[in-house]
């Protein structure tokens, strides 16, 4: 079992009422991987720069992530900035600069094809889609997204949600892409462009779902130490994706416990800027939050 990654790999700056980091590493595929390593192997394909300082994946090929898919070119890494209020759910982006990715185009190596779950991360939907069409056997196929690409290839990104079966977004995302105030009439709209899952992620709220068997939400697992909300989105999808793997079984009961397990791992991410807390993570770091949000929620 085995799962494609194609999204950012990030030099990021981050404001929040907690601190600030610049040019750290991050990016969706990043964090995606850092979280889903956790579970099952990662085939990951992005670009980055000559800036970019690789041994800071380390940690990521010590997991057993494929990064034969990570080009180096020539130029600057993908930069992209962005400040938080107290608000975490939402982010303001503040400098979004492509840079290696502007000519990017993935190349999957040899026997990245056979994997049997691809996640097409938060990044141009021109490039989602390239991958997509390198993969047609693909058991389960999962695309994000986020504000830039509503905004500016909303017709490119439209296809790619029609050839996915799961859709992800930020609530305030879905909201404007849909254009509507409903997260539930957002979720619905999502649906009908064809994928069979629709997730949407509400921050320290936690996330609301319609699949198969209906609706089904959860709230984020309580805590306190919120330092910096960058990076949960990914990760959350990393630990749904991740876990359903391991699994290998998706049925309307994974897809929850999955759900449940991205939503702690979440948790963790925020706890300190970028993906430092994801490099120490454990099972048994999860499972006690997994615990704690069965618990919290469990009522007769
Ligand atoms: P999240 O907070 O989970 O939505 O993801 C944040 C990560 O997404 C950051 O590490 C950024 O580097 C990356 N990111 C932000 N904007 C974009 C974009 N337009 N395309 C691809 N990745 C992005």
């Amino acid at each position: 079992m085995s799962i494609l990654v194609v999204g950012s790999v990030a030099l990021d700056s981050v404001e929040t009422p907690f601190g600030r980091a610049d040019r750290i590493v991050g990016g969706s595929a990043t964090y995606f991987a850092a979280a889903a390593s956790l579970y099952t192997k990662v085939n990951l394909v992005a670009v980055v720069g000559t800036d970019f300082p690789m041994e800071q994946l380390n940690f990521l090929t010590e997991r057993g992530v494929d990064t034969r898919g990570l080009q180096v070119a020539d130029g600057e890494t993908f930069y992209w900035s962005g400040r938080y209020d107290y608000e975490t759910n939402t982010c303001e982006s503040l400098d979004t600069r492509l840079n290696v990715f502007a000519d990017f185009h993935p190349v999957l190596p040899e026997g990245y094809e056979e994997s049997d779950f691809v996640f097409l991360a938060n990044i141009d939907p021109v490039l989602q889609d390239e991958v997509l069409m390198q993969v047609p056997q693909a058991r389960l196929t999962m695309l994000d997204t986020r504000d830039l690409w509503i905004n500016t290839k909303r017709e490119a990104l439209t296809e790619a949600i029609r050839a996915v079966d799961v859709v992800t977004m930020n609530e305030e995302e879905a909201r404007a892409f849909v254009r509507t105030y409903g997260t539930l009439t957002a979720t619905k709209a999502l649906l009908n462009m064809g994928p069979r899952i629709a997730i949407i992620k509400q921050g320290e709220y936690g996330c609301a779902m319609i699949g198969e068997d209906g609706y089904f939400s959860v709230p984020a697992c309580p805590q306190e130490d919120i330092k910096d909300p960058t990076g949960a989105g990914d990760t959350f999808v990393g630990g749904f994706l991740g876990y359903l793997d391991r699994i290998g079984e998706v049925t309307p009961q994974t897809v929850r416990r999955a759900i449940v397990t991205g939503c702690a791992l979440a948790s963790y991410t925020v706890e300190e800027f970028g993906i430092d807390r994801l490099r120490s993570l454990t099972l048994d770091d999860i499972n006690k939050r997994y615990q704690e949000l069965f618990r919290c929620t469990q009522f007769e």
